[in-house]
């Protein structure tokens, strides 16, 4: 059964920005998506200007992984939205989340940290080193994917320590940043990836495209998993009661 991934974006500079627009006239919702199905996913989409931002429980419920891109509107997600998303990711939804979407509600609620970072723009050159060679995210990269022109996002980066660091980037300016960063949270899997600057046409790379594939196959839930079991739990031994405390 092909893995349901959906891509949600906020799709505002897209449709405010004519330079934008030109790299994605689909929205950058529309690139990620064909690249996905491409790769043998299911997918769809949903935006910011959807009801319930197009994340009802129902479509939720039959999302495998999200993908999340934000930018100019972090605060116009609802949180009870937020909390929903948060929940369902703890309970084994995997969470991929995409440049200026370290900003976002619902990475930072994950995360506990501020997620602040430098940056700048000014088209220079990113190379994302590969920091973890035997993880699959890198499946089929080299030891290095060379993004000509980028937004520079330098440390210090404001996130707990990564379960797993998959890409460290080094920007023409001199600093460095790390920018694959893997999670584990409750049940679900999140990854942090930092390419994706709106005005430079980075999703449409495609080595960016296969690490974007290779991380929603990691995040991906076994739908066969037996349900955690938690709370008052009766040993499997037998345990020598005898020498009990009484306590009245
Ligand atoms: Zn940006």
């Amino acid at each position: 059964m092909p893995t349901t991934v959906t891509v949600w974006n906020e799709y505002v500079h897209e449709r405010e920005h004519d330079e934008v627009a030109d790299i994605y006239p689909d929205g950058i919702h529309g690139t990620i998506a064909a690249a996905l199905e491409e790769r043998g996913f299911d997918t769809q989409t949903a935006t910011l200007e959807e009801p319930e931002h197009g994340l009802t429980e129902d479509v939720l419920d039959e999302t495998d992984v999200l993908t999340w891109w934000g930018h100019a509107a972090h605060d116009e997600v609802d949180d009870d939205v937020v909390e929903r998303v948060k929940a369902r990711v703890l309970d084994g939804m995997g969470l991929v989340v995409l440049h200026s979407a370290h900003y976002s509600k619902i990475f930072r609620a994950l995360m506990g940290t501020s997620c602040g970072l430098k940056w700048r723009e000014a088209a220079e050159t990113e190379r994302l080193w590969v920091t973890n060679p035997a993880h699959p995210i890198v499946d089929g990269i080299d030891d290095h994917i060379e993004v000509p022109e980028a937004e520079m996002y330098g440390e210090h980066f404001d996130i707990p320590e990564p379960d797993s660091l998959v890409f460290t980037s080094w920007f023409e300016g001199g600093e460095v940043f790390r920018s694959g960063c893997c999670y584990y949270r409750g049940e679900g899997r999140v990854f942090y990836f930092r390419p994706g600057h709106e005005t430079y046409p980075v999703y449409h790379q495609e080595e960016i495209q296969r690490v974007l594939a290779n991380a929603c196959e990691w995040v991906t839930p076994n739908r066969d998993r037996p349900e955690v079991v938690r709370g008052n739990y009766d040993s499997i031994e037998d345990i020598d009661t005898s020498d009990e405390r009484s306590v009245h």
